[in-house]
């Protein structure tokens, strides 16, 4: 629902020495008659963009922020909200703060610059996919300046993010999370409090996992499907339909027909997130073979230039096998 419909009108009697002056204030009210969150979207990459713009669309969103600013001052112009240039500027008059950016240092150095300038009972949700470890520092962190925070990892990729679909996996303090539902039901549909800080982490973690043998799995099918010279549209139109399909292999096994690997959720990334699954499944002395085998994978495809593919390009490496048996027939 538009913000403007829950606008709510009062009209403020003021003292007799005033009483020629009539008084208006508007008050913006969201569905649970609760003033609306001043909300600000830190980190506009692939993800963050569009979830800004769900933001925005549910009338919440005060300010972007991003890295390069050039990004959020482009957003900031689309949307018509503010992008301070300075993580304080930021920070400050905002009740909360959604971020996602990379990797494990980049939440650590934005949550630090945040901190000092953010408001007492303010709240910071963060969506990025990193380590339980660093969910728990962010806590403490903020929480020593009266400041609550909520991981909210999630999944459902660029289009999840686009349509508002995303699957959000949430740790923190149960309270916080309640503060943060109406946020995260502007950009995500299924939402899910799994524990305190760093178990939406580990929720993640697991998920990338699952990620990580399916993505591999298709790869491997599509390129023995086309070693068999089978039309590849549609084994991906049959197949997409039948018990083996999966998220992935409808949204991206397309990619392995054309050859094309936009991201999307990029290499470097995964390969992140799954270093964060083998050092939390070697605290209970596991190693985990889809993890490695998958980081051996990437490893391989980042040192021949395609970090910043999605992660589909896996394929190249399965068509390869089948060229090189090819060439040592011939
Ligand atoms: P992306 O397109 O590469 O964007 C990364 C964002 O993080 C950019 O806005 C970047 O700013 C910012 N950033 C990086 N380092 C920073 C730092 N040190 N300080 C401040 N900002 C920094 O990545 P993405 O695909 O949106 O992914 C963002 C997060 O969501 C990651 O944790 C990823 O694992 C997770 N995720 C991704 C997907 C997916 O399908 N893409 C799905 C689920 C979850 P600049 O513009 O300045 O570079």
């Amino acid at each position: 629902m538009n913000a403007v419909l829950w606008t709510a009108f009062s009209l403020v009697a003021l003292a007799p020495d005033k009483s020629l002056w009539t008084a208006f204030s508007f008050v913006a009210l969201a569905p649970d008659n609760l003033p609306m969150m001043r909300v600000g979207f830190a980190g506009l990459g692939a993800m963050g963009a569009p979830m800004a713009k769900n933001l925005h669309r549910a009338g919440l969103l005060q300010s972007v922020w991003n890295r390069t600013s050039t990004k959020a001052a482009a957003l900031a112009a689309e949307l018509g909200c503010q992008s301070p240039s300075s993580l304080a500027d930021f920070a400050a008059g905002l009740d909360a703060v959604v971020l996602c950016v990379s990797a494990d240092a980049d939440v650590r150095s934005v949550v630090e610059g945040l901190a000092p300038a953010l408001r007492q009972d303010a709240l910071v949700i963060d969506c990025s996919t990193v380590s339980a470890d660093t969910a728990r520092w962010a806590e403490q962190l903020l929480a020593a300046r009266a400041v609550q925070f909520v991981d909210a990892p999630v999944s459902g990729g660029v289009e999840g993010a686009q349509k508002g679909t995303l699957a959000i996996m949430t740790g923190g303090d149960r309270a916080a999370f309640e503060r943060a539902r109406p946020i995260l039901a502007a950009m995500g549909k299924t939402i899910e409090h799994f524990g305190p800080a760093g178990s939406g982490q580990a929720t993640k973690a697991t998920n990338q996992i699952m990620c990580a043998g399916i993505i591999r799995a298709c790869a491997e099918a599509m390129a023995f499907a086309g070693a068999h010279g089978l039309p590849l549209d549609r084994v991906v139109s049959t197949l997409g339909a039948g018990a083996g399909s999966s998220w992935y292999f409808v949204h991206r096994a397309p990619n392995m027909v054309r050859g094309s690997y936009p991201a999307g959720f990029r290499i470097k990334l995964h390969a992140k997130d799954l270093g964060i699954c083998r050092d939390m499944a070697a605290r209970f002395g596991v190693s985990l073979p889809v993890v490695d085998s998958m980081l051996a994978e990437y490893a391989t495809l980042m040192a021949q230039g395609y970090g910043d593919e999605d992660i589909s390009a896996t394929h190249r490496l399965k068509q390869a096998l089948f060229e090189a048996a090819a060439k040592r027939s011939e």
